[in-house]
């Protein structure tokens, strides 16, 4: 599971705090040395973890905390309240347009599991009582768009597509228009990832974007690859402009950067974590739930 290390890491740091029982300036001072290290091993951004260690010492070495009976506890409330916050304190959910269908825009890079998690979103809103429909925009990897089909069948949800052969945002454009007439409300539009960001691709999702008006661009990116991650959402919020962010393969032995990191460097929220290969390994982001993770 994620977090595997950073959370072994947390807890030796505290109970050798706990330990302590009178804590004295210098011993928040080292422990927070050690939880900056732990988090840089754990591939979370440099600036995020000078600012987060910053947070906390200012917090810890107060009078309040000083003098309590227990300020190892007390450290280690600060720092769980401190991580929350790092993770956008509360869960955000999805948002509905008013006017049916709602649109989602999945985006992401190839590989991230951008067709995975999007018939895993149809799968948990169908479960919720949505009737989707996903479109199938990736129109230059080999096989994407039976890919889609596979899963869109596997999850219950129809797929709509036009082969390999129409422009993306006509492929999007069509499948609203279907989605209106066949009372479902939720479109979900699965777009062409590249390998590495490129203009092409850029300038692709931004003619869909500005065609569709989806209410919110997804973006799916891949959790083990720390702060590569987080770049390539830096980007992608710079370029198109992103509602939510959508972390993938969080069950492998990621380190768990980006799910620390994203939120702070991009200002977006993480929405939903996915968790395996299976069309049900999706579950939605609730920072206080991961930073429990993460302290074990
Ligand atoms: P796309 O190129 O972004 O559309 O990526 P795919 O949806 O094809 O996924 C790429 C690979 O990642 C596939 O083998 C998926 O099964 C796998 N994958 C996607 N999400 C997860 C996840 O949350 N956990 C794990 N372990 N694998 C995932």
């Amino acid at each position: 599971m994620a977090f595997e290390s950073l959370s072994d890491k947390f807890q030796n740091i505290f109970a050798n705090l706990k330990k302590k029982g009178k804590l004295n300036e210098q011993d928040v001072k080292l422990a927070m040395r050690e939880v900056k290290l732990a988090l840089l091993e754990a591939d979370v951004n440099f600036k995020v973890v000078k600012r987060f260690i910053n947070d906390i010492k200012e917090r810890a070495v107060g009078q309040e905390v000083m003098e309590s009976l227990t300020p190892g506890q007390h450290v280690i409330k600060i720092v769980n309240e401190e991580l929350i916050k790092l993770m956008g304190e509360e869960k955000v959910d999805l948002t509905t347009s008013s006017e049916p269908p709602t649109i989602y825009m999945m985006v992401g890079l190839q590989g991230a599991g951008k067709t995975t998690t999007t018939a895993k979103l149809a799968g948990m809103l169908k479960k919720n009582g949505k009737k989707p429909l996903l479109a199938a925009c990736d129109i230059y990897r080999p096989a994407a768009i039976k890919q889609l089909q596979v899963v869109g069948e596997q999850v219950g949800v129809p797929v709509f597509t036009m082969g390999d052969k129409n422009k993306p945002v006509n492929i999007a454009k069509a499948a609203i228009e279907a989605a209106k007439s066949n009372g479902q409300n939720v479109v979900i539009v699965d777009t062409a990832g590249r390998l590495h960001i490129d203009q092409d691709m850029m300038d692709e999702l931004i003619e869909v974007k500005e065609e569709i008006r989806p209410q919110e661009v997804l973006l799916v990116v891949d959790a083990m690859t720390g702060q590569d991650a987080v770049n390539v959402a830096e980007n992608f919020n710079e370029k198109i402009g992103i509602d939510g962010v959508i972390l993938t393969k969080l069950d492998g032995d990621t380190r768990g950067g980006s799910a620390l990191s994203v939120r702070a460097v991009t200002d977006k929220p993480i929405k939903f974590a996915c968790i395996g290969e299976k069309l049900t390994d999706i579950e939605v982001f609730h920072p206080e739930r991961m930073a429990s993770r993460i302290l074990g």
